[in-house]
């Protein structure tokens, strides 16, 4: 049984047999339930009325906070080497942006800067936050991360969401850290039952441990890693488009490639002649 057999995409589709009565987490007073949805989730999707936002699997999201910048910003950033400045991009600016690209002339593209905000599951933010470049590029490469999470020592975790997969891809045997695109059997779905048991039994366990006043920021260690996070992310163009090239590839965790993919969508419109020559097809 394969996973996304008979679709151009590699992913789960929307109507995809083998993606049916799968399994969410809802909240229920607090208490994460269980309950059997009568469509799969969508993978990636368009709220009706917000282009600036993109679900993503369950329960995730990526929204556009914020810009700084655009097209024009990389070409003024440029030309000012040459005591020049745009008002209006042309034919020549689209072949500019598209030199700068090809010789990987950075500068200019660090000066676009965008914001999101993001909820994935904590183990996509575990991989997310390895990319530490983010509002500033200075002497050399900076640390200066422009980062702010929800804090479990603030906020009661019951109130969380929880990533429950479509199915489960099975390991590949010649690439430690690899899925194949094929799923793990499990016809009456008994294994993802027990995957959402496990969930339920854990959250059950923190919040007997929150009312029997353990602190929030030690009741958390026995919840799972598919809980969602949220945070919100600055980095500048050219951090973005790094993050997007390794976690878009077929090598990166399937998750993590949605989201990666999501913010793609979103940072087109801001910078349609800096996205096709960074990450599209540009012409020659
Ligand atoms: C498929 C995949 C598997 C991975 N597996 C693991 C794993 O098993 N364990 C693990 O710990 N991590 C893992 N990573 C994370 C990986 O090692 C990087 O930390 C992560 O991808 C961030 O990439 P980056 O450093 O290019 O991003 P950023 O931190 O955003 O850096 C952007 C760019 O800035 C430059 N830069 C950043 N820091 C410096 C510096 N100190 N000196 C000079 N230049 C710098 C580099 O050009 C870099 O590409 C994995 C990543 C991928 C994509």
């Amino acid at each position: 049984m394969k996973p996304h057999e008979g679709h151009a995409i590699d992913r789960p589709p929307w109507d995809c047999v083998h993606c049916k009565g799968t399994l969410h987490l809802n909240r229920l007073g607090g208490i994460a339930t269980v309950t059997t949805a009568t469509t799969p989730h969508a993978e990636i999707a368009t709220p009706a009325g917000d282009n600036r936002t993109r679900t993503v699997l369950d329960h995730g999201f990526v929204t556009l906070i914020d810009t700084l910048g655009g097209d024009l910003t990389v070409v003024n950033s440029a030309r000012v080497s040459f005591g020049k400045r745009k008002t209006e991009l042309d034919d020549k600016d689209a072949k500019l942006i598209n030199y700068l690209a090809k010789h990987q002339h950075w500068s200019p593209f660090r000066h676009v800067q965008l914001q999101f905000h993001c909820k994935v599951p904590e183990f996509v933010a575990r991989q997310w936050y390895k990319h530490v470049v983010g509002i500033a590029y200075s002497e050399g490469a900076s640390i200066d991360h422009a980062w702010n999470e929800v804090s479990m020592r603030y906020v009661n975790a019951s109130e969380f969401d929880l990533y429950v997969p479509n199915g489960f891809r099975q390991q590949s045997d010649d690439n430690k850290q690899a899925s194949l695109n094929e799923w793990v059997d499990d016809p009456q779905g008994l294994l993802r039952q027990a995957y959402v048991d496990h969930c339920r039994k854990a959250l059950t366990l923190y919040q007997k441990l929150v009312e029997s006043g353990v602190a929030r920021e030690q009741a958390r260690g026995v919840l799972p890693l598919n809980i969602y996070t949220e945070f919100y992310w600055t980095a500048s163009l050219q951090a973005l488009v790094n993050f997007i090239q390794l976690r878009t590839h077929p090598g990166a965790q399937y998750e993590i490639r949605l989201f990666a993919e999501a913010l793609q969508q979103l940072i087109e419109p801001v910078v349609p002649m800096s996205y096709h020559a960074l990450l599209g097809q540009a012409p020659a």
